[in-house]
């Protein structure tokens, strides 16, 4: 079985690029049919309104929610988090389609502009955990949202301190509005079930802990479903 990675706009090739890198095959999506042949799916970064709607021209939002309904494991980066939130606040926010099923808060462009994009080192305990490695990952946030609320079955995998940039912007009117607490520190990282979602962008980084993770979601979900790796293809 592969991977799907919505390949409407933004970083899906970069998915992909990590998928091979980790010997996985994975397969852009641009039809609901072609949902069938996946086991999992990734929604990349880019920009959700533009993404959502070419995902509707091309009648995707039924299939997607049909997907995620189905419990089949579905990863959110950035734009894609914003994607599979329940509920997004923030400026133009209310705008675009959701596919919903990620029981959260998620406000869309809470750490500012394209000039405001920084990294940060996340702590990473249940990666390191899982996929061994040093207990931090680099994040690279662009235009990124972040997670204000979750519901009672969300894990919060990661946060990160808020920037002072945030706390002094006009967006921090906002933030206070749904969660006071996210003023100092938020949710970066979260999951529910089949549910993974990411403020920031691991595709665009050597590190490939986070697409294992995920991959090891895949796998514990179904052996049915299991993703073939191109070493246990070989052998
Ligand atoms: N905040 C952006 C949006 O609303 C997402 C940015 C990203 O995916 N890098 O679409």
């Amino acid at each position: 079985m592969a991977i799907g990675v919505l390949a409407f706009q933004g970083s899906f090739n970069e998915h992909i690029a990590v998928l091979r890198r980790i010997g996985v095959k994975g397969v852009e999506i641009r039809k609901p049919e072609q949902l069938q042949n996946v086991a999992a799916l990734i929604i990349p970064g880019g920009e959700s309104t533009t993404m959502a709607k070419l995902a509707e021209f091309h009648n995707m939002f039924p299939a997607l929610r049909e997907f995620v309904k189905m419990g089949k494991p579905v990863w959110g980066t950035c734009a894609g988090l914003i994607f599979l939130a329940n509920k997004v606040v923030g400026q133009k926010a209310g705008g675009q389609e959701l596919v919903g099923g990620l029981d959260c808060t998620v406000h869309r462009n809470f750490f500012g502009s394209q000039i405001q994009s920084f990294e940060a080192e996340i702590s990473v305990p249940h990666i390191a955990d899982k996929e061994g490695g040093p207990p931090g990952f680099r994040g690279v946030f662009i235009r990124a949202p972040a997670i204000l609320e979750v519901g009672p079955e969300v894990d919060v995998l990661a946060e990160v301190p808020v920037p002072d940039k945030v706390k002094n912007s006009d967006i921090a009117k906002e933030i206070q509005e749904v969660n006071p607490e996210c003023l100092n520190k938020v949710a970066v990282a979260v999951k529910q079930g089949n549910l993974l979602g990411t403020a920031f962008h691991p595709e665009l980084t050597a590190d490939s802990r986070w697409h294992m993770y995920f991959v090891k979601m895949v796998n514990d979900q179904s052996e049915e479903a299991k993703i073939e790796t191109e070493t246990e293809t070989e052998t």
